[in-house]
């Protein structure tokens, strides 16, 4: 280990020591690797600084994984899907993660994604991590859990990652902010509803698969031919050199799963030699700075002590009506900025 490698934060009572954490994530250790992903879930403060550390110290050992978000309405069949693909892909020796970002689990604790059995067979298989729900409520949302999970489960030796969501307009966007390729699962019933699908989701998906072709053969059909219709129509003036492939698949038979798999290699050349895939990777570490900073003003908020006062008084002011928020906040900002050893240096 080098030295810049060295682990100096202390791993918190009841974990194992964070070189012990790290070495394991390391060796693909799956007990040490489920370990370290409540670390990094924990939305215990006293956590945050360790798992940061563990975090930093992988940072050589992450990045090298293809990087894949599906998205689809409930009922869709993503996990019948997700299954399919997973169990292909270990077959030709990959090693794949499956992360599900469950925009209900902030209320509800998981109940749309986490409540039913999911996955049984890709879960119970060697080379596969299924991880049901990234827990809720930490600052930052669950995408930011997930996206830490997501590199620590790239140091672990996965090689693809798959990061589900349920398709609510807004989850989309997230997930296609976390990920190289993103794929949007639909219903033969798509061409009929193509108006509700909204642009922004349509603009994101990079391959669009229709799901229960055995069901519903010349219904999907017609969907994918809807879909490509719209798709040239939305794209029309679009330089992208990618033109996203329409598939028709059946998640119950297995029928076409390999041809998304090829799908999927094709895009991941086409990232690579575009350039696309890196300047993605470089757009989404500028958001995540934008979050983590907005996250840190946010923790300074709820717990610097220097601020308690302010804060009480800025608190009541605008609980009070007689301040509006923006203004306190501003003025918060500016308080603990003049209060820093660097605003006092710069002066
Ligand atoms: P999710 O809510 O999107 O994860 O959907 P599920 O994977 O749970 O699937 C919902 C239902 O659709 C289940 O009863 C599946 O067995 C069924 N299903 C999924 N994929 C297919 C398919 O390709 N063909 C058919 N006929 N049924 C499917």
């Amino acid at each position: 280990m080098s030295a810049d490698e060295t682990v100096v934060a202390e791993a918190p009572p009841g974990f194992p020591s964070l070189d012990a954490l790290r070495t394991g994530v390391l060796a693909g250790d799956r007990i040490m690797l489920a370990r370290a992903i409540t670390l990094v879930e924990s939305r215990h403060p006293a956590h945050r600084q360790a798992a940061e550390a563990l975090l930093a110290s992988l940072l050589p050992h992450v990045g090298k994984a293809h990087r894949i978000g599906i998205s689809g309405v409930p009922g869709v069949g993503k996990s019948t899907f997700i299954e399919a693909l997973g169990l292909k892909l270990l077959e030709a020796d990959h090693r794949v993660m499956v992360l599900a970002i469950d925009p209900s689990s902030e209320l509800s604790g998981g109940a749309i994604l986490g409540d039913k059995t999911r996955m049984t067979r890709l879960a119970a298989a060697e080379g596969a991590f299924v991880r049901p729900t990234a827990s809720a409520g930490r600052l930052g949302g669950v995408a930011a859990a997930t996206r830490d999970v997501m590199l620590l489960g790239e140091a672990a030796g996965f090689d693809r990652i798959i990061v589900e969501t349920v398709g609510t307009g807004q989850s989309e966007t997230e997930v296609a902010d976390l990920v190289d390729s993103f794929m949007l699962l639909l219903l033969p019933s798509a061409g009929d509803e193509l108006q509700g699908i909204k642009k922004g989701v349509m603009e994101h998906a990079d391959i669009f698969v229709v799901n229960k072709a055995d069901r519903h053969p010349q219904a999907a059909k017609t969907a994918a031919r809807d879909i490509k219709a719209a798709l040239r129509i939305l794209r029309a003036g679009m330089r992208d050199s990618w033109v996203p492939p329409v598939l028709t698949v059946s998640a119950l038979t297995g029928e076409g799963i390999a041809e998304v798999i090829a799908a999927l290699d094709r895009h991941r050349a086409w990232l690579i030699e575009s350039g696309e895939g890196e300047s993605r990777r470089r757009a989404q570490r500028r958001r995540w700075l934008r979050e983590a900073i907005t996250e840190a003003l946010a923790e300074l908020w709820d717990r610097d002590p220097q601020l308690a006062d302010e804060r009480a008084r800025l608190e009541e002011e605008v609980v009070a009506g007689r301040i509006l928020p923006r203004r306190a906040a501003r003025e918060l900002v500016a308080r603990r900025l003049a209060g820093s050893p660097a605003a006092v240096r710069d002066k």
